[in-house]
């Protein structure tokens, strides 16, 4: 395993910080209070931010297999990790270097399993951050984390698809540039298990497509990327609109989800930095039964567990980056599985010590920290919950290759018959 940072990204990581210092953070007050009140989905100065981004050369910093006439970056998966927790530290950030979900995994799915037309239609002007885009697999009435559970109906005709379908957490579905959304659902029910599902791009304005609410998060609306509850009623799609082949959509899923979940847990690093810095610049000046409340003992002990675990969650990141990276994604599938536990228990612990140690301020609107903590507490549960990734986990671990009895490391041979 090699972390060291090559040239391209030890430079772009100085570029990107900079770009965040001077023109992110700045307006990041501006930014909440605007989203505090909007009813709509960004402040106009984003769009001028993204711009300006692009123009100097930061953009689709996240996509390692972009093709030569393709705009970005072609950082591997390694080479983003210490860039994306630099966007990660404040939530809108990402979106400025055309780096967020769930517009990445979902330009990852076009990359490979597109044909050239959607590619030209869908791809390309994700690419050039004209568009947004939404996916859509979770469903109301079925416990989603068993993909294999999917209810929509995807019937073919004889020149289209119709469909049928409740879904919610759509992510970015609501967002006013949406203009498709990726949807899974049932192809061939005489499939098995893994086979019966396809996916399919919907046009947003499809007719058919019931928007119904865009569900709140622990009471909060997430304006810039709204969880959205939708129906599709014999909504029609073309032939052309099947992403892969009729039954792959079990398959696409997995690989769609393998990069969701490392940039999540990338960007989950960085605000867990900002937590640490936060914490630590509260407990100096708060003074409590006589001393600053850093000389407590149960202080330090919250800060240093804090750096140990964010320590390790990042060297898992780095070492799944690798991995994706020198030998795919099947290789690290129980990386992507360790790394989705272990970042949002540590972010969620984190955020939950910053919680404590702020007080009553730990609550408010006024810090980062309320919503870090109710962020975190859904990290545990979107892209699969924690008991769905520790399966996967045990599955994979490996079984000795003999039986307790012969195991050398016993002192003892051990029999298995009755005496
Ligand atoms: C903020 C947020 C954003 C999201 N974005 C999207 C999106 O963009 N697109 C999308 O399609 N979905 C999205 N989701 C949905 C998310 O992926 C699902 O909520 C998740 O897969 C769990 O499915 P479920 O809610 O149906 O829970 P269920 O499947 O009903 O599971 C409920 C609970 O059952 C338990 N459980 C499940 N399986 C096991 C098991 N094998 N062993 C032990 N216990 C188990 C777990 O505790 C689990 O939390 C988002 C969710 C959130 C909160």
């Amino acid at each position: 395993m090699n972390f060291d940072h090559s040239k391209l990204s030890f430079d772009l990581q100085k570029r990107i910080q900079n770009y965040f210092i001077t023109h992110i953070l700045p307006r990041n007050r501006e930014w909440y209070d605007y989203m505090a009140r909007a009813e709509s989905s960004e402040p106009p100065f984003l769009k001028q931010l993204r711009q300006q981004a692009r123009s100097e050369g930061l953009w689709n910093l996240a996509l390692p297999n972009l093709a030569d006439d393709e705009p970005g970056t072609r950082l591997s998966n390694l080479e983003f990790a210490p860039i994306a927790e630099i966007m990660g530290r404040i939530p809108w950030a990402s979106q400025l270097f055309n780096c967020h979900a769930p517009d990445v995994p979902n330009m990852e799915i076009l990359q490979l399993f597109g044909t050239e037309d959607q590619k030209e239609r869908w791809l390309r002007p994700l690419l050039e951050g004209e568009i947004r885009s939404a996916f859509a697999m979770t469903e109301p009435n079925v416990a989603s984390s068993d993909a294999t559970n999917i209810n929509t109906r995807i019937e073919k005709h004889k020149d289209h698809y119709l469909i049928n379908g409740h879904k919610w957490f759509a992510a970015g579905a609501g967002h006013p540039d949406c203009k498709f959304i990726v949807v899974m659902g049932v192809s061939n029910p005489e499939g098995t298990r893994t086979k019966r599902h396809s996916m399919v791009i919907v046009p947003i304005d499809a007719p058919g497509i019931d928007i119904i609410r865009n569900v709140k998060v622990f009471n909060h609306i997430d304006m810039g990327t709204p969880n959205t509850e939708l129906k599709l009623k014999n909504v029609k799609v073309s032939l052309q609109n099947l992403i892969g082949q009729e039954g792959s959509g079990f398959k696409i899923a997995q690989a769609r989800l393998g990069p969701a979940r490392i940039h999540h847990c990338m960007r989950s690093i960085g605000q867990c930095e900002v937590l640490i810095e936060l914490m630590m610049a509260r407990a100096q000046e708060r003074v409590a039964f006589g001393k600053p409340i850093i000389d407590y003992d149960t202080t330090q002990r919250r800060i240093a567990e804090s750096r140990l675990e964010i320590e390790l969650a990042r060297l898992l990141v780095y070492k799944t980056a690798w991995l994706l990276d020198s030998q795919g994604s099947r290789a690290a599938r129980r990386e992507i599985s360790l790394i989705k536990v272990a970042v949002a228990r540590a972010f969620h612990k984190i955020a939950d010590r910053a919680v404590q140690l702020f007080g009553a301020m730990g609550v408010t609107e006024d810090t980062p920290i309320a919503n870090a903590f109710s962020w975190s507490r859904a990290f545990r549960i979107y892209d699969g919950p924690d008991e769905v990734h520790l399966r996967v986990i045990f599955k994979l671990e490996q079984k000795p290759s003999y039986s307790l009895g012969d195991s050398p490391y016993l002192y003892r041979q051990q029999s298995n018959e009755q005496d």
